[in-house]
């Protein structure tokens, strides 16, 4: 039998995605993969029926329909302060996680090294292996998950094509603050690498954190290859539309790779989603809020276990130290947790390239009911004590 390519061996299948299987085969509440339990805004449910019955049922221009990249142009200068020209900006993909591997596929040769901050999404480590680079990494450091600069330095000194900043981050709920980004930014600009930024989470930085667009820095619109999605902004991770905003020259690349990839965002979804990006700023006030007590109720929820964990200055992650359960490899406590306790998190080695078996990353973008359930079940870990 032929042999499947060897670049595959690198990497694993999700671990994110696999704890979703385990949960769903225990019954357990998933606080694994990050998504939400309740629907989008009505109006944009509205806005897809309509949508439907449109004439948008063929392909869309493959780079974005021209309504979805003007009104994306303007929620993106509303917030950024960046002026954005819909038509050479931008490029329109399947969800963010389209636009990483086209970003990356855009920026890397093979056999470039990338830089990756640890702890990191799972998913930047793969695209830059199937781009045929090399990730290399440098360690955040908890409580506050710094970084240290000679150590950047010395990544910065093997001539990385690219480094990725998850802002804020996953899993470590870490916002960067502007001095950091300047930090790396000067980096990048004296090595001439390009900024991969992800910023899914834009809209969800708890003050007095700020979120800092680190497209809109100054001198660094250039080198910057910012990704994004309407998946978490908007609650509707399932309709996977996300984008690349960079320089025209890059963008110009970009879309050969997008082409090639997916041809294009699903047309209705497209048009459904301008709507979305109309919002007025109360639509994001509102959004925060909500992220706001329902991290404020799930640490509550934590705190009842006695665990120690990380809080959050962005994004909906948690970092849980499950030590004094006893478990050698957290994959083995993340399974029993989704079997016996009725919770399902993702085990934290899959996010750290350093070696970690004391972690657990819950998620809370879920309704209030379904944080509490959780929370009522992950209280029995008070009494357990393994090993
Ligand atoms: N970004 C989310 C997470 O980290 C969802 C991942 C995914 O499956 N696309 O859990």
């Amino acid at each position: 039998m032929p042999k499947t390519a060897t670049r595959l061996s690198h990497f694993t299948e999700s671990v994110i995605r696999g704890m979703t299987r385990i949960a769903n085969r225990h019954g357990a509440i998933n606080l694994a993969q990050g998504f939400p339990d309740f629907d989008p805004p009505e109006t944009l449910v509205a806005a897809l029926e309509r949508a439907a019955r449109g004439p948008h049922h063929q392909y869309a221009v493959t780079w974005g329909a021209p309504r979805f990249r003007e009104a994306l142009a303007r929620k993106i200068t509303r917030f950024s302060g960046m002026p954005v020209n819909p038509d050479g900006d931008l490029v329109v993909t399947c969800g963010g996680t389209e636009a990483m591997m086209v970003a990356m596929m855009t920026a890397c040769n093979p056999g470039d090294r990338v830089v990756v901050f640890s702890p990191f999404y799972e998913n930047y480590a793969a695209d830059a292996i199937l781009s045929g680079a090399e990730p290399i990494y440098v360690p955040l450091r908890p409580p506050d998950f710094g970084f240290d600069v000679a150590e950047l330095e010395r990544a910065f000194a093997l001539k990385p094509k690219a480094i990725v900043v998850c802002n804020p981050s996953n899993p470590a709920g870490k916002v960067f603050t502007r001095s950091e980004l300047l930090t790396i930014g000067a980096l990048a600009e004296r090595h001439d690498a390009f900024v991969i930024t992800d910023e899914v989470y834009e809209h969800i930085v708890y003050p007095p954190h700020e979120h800092v667009y680190f497209g809109a820095l100054p001198g660094m619109f250039e080198r910057t290859i910012t990704c994004n999605s309407l998946s978490k902004t908007y609650s509707i991770t399932g309709w996977r539309l996300g984008y690349v905003h960079a320089a025209p020259s890059v963008i110009a690349q970009a879309r050969k790779v997008h082409d090639f990839l997916t041809i294009g965002a699903a047309a209705p979804i497209q048009e459904a989603a301008v709507t979305a990006l109309d919002y007025p700023d109360e639509y994001y006030a509102e959004f925060l809020e909500g992220y706001r007590s329902k991290r404020d109720l799930f640490l509550d929820h934590l705190r009842a276990t006695g665990l120690p964990f990380t809080t959050p200055q962005g994004a909906y992650y948690v970092l849980v130290d499950i030590s004094s359960l006893g478990f050698a490899k957290d994959t083995e406590a993340a399974e029993w947790m989704a079997r016996e306790v009725g919770v399902a998190g993702v085990p934290g080695s899959s996010f750290f390239r350093e070696p970690v078996d004391h972690l657990i990353r819950f998620h809370f973008a879920k309704r209030e009911e379904t944080l509490n359930a959780a929370g009522e079940r992950l209280r029995r870990l008070r009494d357990v004590r393994r090993g």
